[in-house]
């Protein structure tokens, strides 16, 4: 038995509470309305349905707990991106970034609490791994922020924050169904992106979806040495294993890749990389290195990013520059965690 409602599909959660309603002899509409308030209108508290009555929403807070994800901190870029670390009830802690876009709001969530995977550029990385978040710890990261401002809504989804989802399937599987759902949060599945370094298995799963949500695979290499290089996984999934699961995906993707300078932005590794794109018609998101991977490493200046898109573009390949966000705060994967556990140290350690 899951500990709470908010863990489970939404028409999972209104059987049980169809169940519980009719088992106190209440009238049937009760169940609907209570169910609301887990996505569609939620509440922090059930305290706060006041549309119920008093002693059911008593009741409800002894049989149905609903957790929250504590805001520890929160930063805004002046470029209008969101950053929140959310402290977890057992002391670790994650984080998502807001970006908005003009009509658009993309957050970025956390699946698990730091990374088993290493790949050398990445902040997360860094830290190993903690632990996987549960459904509702996950897509609690969306929950407290219609919480605070029901406005705030995001419109799209990215599982591009801390940790591998493809390595925590089941929890991120119930989260996908939560987000998608109309009485869920209700977000088009092709507005949620699913991002990960190719774990082959769970590729699978996810591609036996019916629905349409988007995959984007970190590829940052276009060769097997490079990737093993920068990307550990590369022993375990190699490059050829995930692009055969990429194909079998069957619907459109995005190659993810990280631009480093002299390691893969050669001439040589745009052309590769546009033959890969155009053999699975994938779509490129080419990104700027933010700083917080392995020291050493350095981002692509920003002229040799430019050619590199253009030598794509004049291959037929239509490569998007994401433009950094938010750097002004460290809103790249990780930082804001491993920022704070160095302020820690330097508190514990002070200098003499
Ligand atoms: N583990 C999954 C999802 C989280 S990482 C994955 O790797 O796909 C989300 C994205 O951030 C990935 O594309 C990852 O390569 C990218 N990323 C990690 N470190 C980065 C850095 N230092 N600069 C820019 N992008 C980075
Ligand atoms: Fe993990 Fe993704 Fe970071 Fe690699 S890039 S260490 S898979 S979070």
């Amino acid at each position: 038995m899951s500990a709470t409602l908010l863990d489970l599909a939404p028409k999972e959660a209104l059987a049980r509470l169809q169940k519980w309603t009719k088992g106190r002899g209440l009238p049937s509409y009760r169940a609907g309305q209570i169910h609301r308030r887990l996505w569609i209108a939620p509440v922090g508290s059930w305290a706060e349905a006041t549309e119920l009555p008093a002693p059911l929403r008593q009741e409800l807070a002894a049989a149905f707990p609903l957790p929250r994800l504590e805001a520890q901190t929160l930063q805004q870029s002046t470029d209008g991106t969101r950053k929140y670390l959310w402290r977890l009830a057992d002391g670790e802690a994650v984080e998502s970034v807001l970006i908005p876009s003009g009509k658009r709001r993309t957050l970025c969530i956390s699946s698990q609490a730091g990374c088993a995977l290493g790949c050398v550029f990445c902040a997360t990385g860094r830290m190993g791994f903690r632990r996987n978040l549960d459904a509702w710890e996950i897509v609690g990261q969306v929950r407290e922020i219609v919480l605070a401002t029901p406005d705030d809504k995001p419109t799209n989804v990215v599982f591009m924050g801390m940790g591998e989802p493809l390595l925590n399937w089941p929890a991120v599987s119930s989260a996908l169904t939560i987000l998608n759902d109309p009485t869920g949060l209700g977000i088009g599945a092709r507005h949620i992106t699913v991002s990960t370094v190719g774990i082959v298995p769970a590729m699978a799963d996810l591609a036996k979806r019916p629905e349409q949500f988007r995959l984007a695979i970190s590829l940052h290499a276009t060769t097997p040495e490079l990737r093993r290089s920068l990307m550990p996984i590369q022993k375990k999934y190699g490059m050829d294993e995930v692009l055969r699961a990429a194909r079998a995906f069957r619907k459109r993707i995005t190659f993810e890749y990280v631009l480093i300078a002299g390691r893969n932005d050669s001439d040589a590794d745009a052309d590769r990389l546009t033959k890969l794109a155009r053999e699975l018609g994938a779509h490129v998101n080419l990104l700027p290195l933010h700083p917080g991977g392995a020291p050493g490493l350095a981002p692509t200046p920003a002229p040799r990013i430019r050619a590199f898109a253009e030598r794509m573009r004049n291959q037929g390949v239509e490569a998007v520059l994401r433009r950094s966000r938010g750097l002004d705060i460290d809103a790249a994967c990780g930082q804001l965690f491993v920022e704070m556990e160095r302020r820690k140290r330097a508190v514990a350690e002070p200098t003499p």
